[in-house]
């Protein structure tokens, strides 16, 4: 899996740096996750296909996560796209959509999906390698995080011992998942003598725009990266719990509280003209924390 970083600030542009979005790989298939008004030229500014975007999730309706949105399905149009598209977002994002489309009479060249963010924690996509689920966060207005997870690919195949132990290859479904073989002349072979150990499930939780909670903790237990937001250094914690954002330290507590290996942070205050305190700061609580920059690519 491999997380890159578009848009890392908040609401306005500032410093060469744009509002939220990323782009999470898996197999070759991505997922964005919001849509910041330059969206469309970060993704060609880094050269990444438009075409291979399966899935948009849009946490909350605050113009600097989804500005870049119709830009990007109307691009996407224009360009001949026939692969359907599906949109996660908050219910009231697929009216203001519609009329966009309507008052320009257009016609999507593919199917696009809308699912409404249910307010549960919900399982949105659930596929043999991969599944995608939404959680919800403390912020001004209804706000979701998400949690990819790439599942394991079972046990690891040691091909010429399965031959040297002649196990024919309609089997190895099962030695995957852990099964032992008995061939057919009484002979028994283990498992770990033809297998090596499965790789463990690949994890990453984005917790969005939100205050410093410790609410949604059960959804981002024990994640191999963890991306919370750090508007503000901690010098500005008041202004941050105003406005439901949260500081450095907050989010390397969140990163310890949770046991995440590695912090990502991001959404960062125009009001800052250098974002490097951030990483010293969080680093003070959460060592292995990264203040994320544009074209960032961080690998599980
Ligand atoms: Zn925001």
């Amino acid at each position: 899996m491999k997380i890159t970083i578009l848009g890392n600030n908040s609401a306005l542009p500032a410093y060469d740096r744009y509002p939220t979005c990323q782009i999470v790989q898996i197999d070759g298939m991505l997922i964005m996750v919001d849509c910041g008004e330059a969206a469309q030229i970060l993704l060609k500014k880094h050269g990444i296909s438009w075409n291979k975007i399966r899935y948009i999730f849009i946490s909350h309706l605050h113009g600097d996560h989804y500005f870049g949105l119709p830009g990007l399905l109307n691009s996407m149009s224009l360009l001949g796209r026939t692969e359907p598209l599906y949109l996660f977002a908050p219910e009231p994002l697929q009216a203001m959509l519609q009329q966009i489309f309507d008052v320009a009479d257009t016609r999507l060249s593919y199917t696009l999906h809308f699912k409404a963010l249910p307010e549960e924690a919900s399982i949105l996509v659930n596929q043999t390698h991969f599944s995608l689920k939404c959680f919800t966060v403390e912020h001004r207005i209804f706000c979701h995080g998400l949690k990819v997870t790439e599942k394991s690919k079972g046990r690891k195949l040691l091909p010429e011992r399965c031959r040297y132990y002649e196990i024919p290859s309609a089997y190895y479904k099962q030695l995957k998942s852990g099964a032992d073989y008995q061939r057919k002349d009484g002979f028994f072979v283990k498992n770990e003598w033809v297998t090596e150990e499965a790789q463990k499930d690949k994890t990453y939780a984005y917790c969005a725009d939100t205050l410093f909670t410790k609410s949604f903790l059960s959804h981002i237990a024990n994640v191999d990266i963890l991306y919370h937001e750090s508007t503000y250094l901690e010098i500005d914690k008041e202004r941050a719990q105003n406005r439901f954002h949260s500081t450095t330290h907050q989010a390397a507590l969140i990163a310890k509280m949770a046991n995440a290996s590695t912090l990502v942070l991001g959404h960062y205050s125009s009001k800052y003209k250098s974002i490097e305190e951030f990483e010293t700061e969080a680093r003070t609580i959460f060592s292995n924390s990264y203040a994320s920059k544009e074209g960032d690519i961080f690998e599980i």
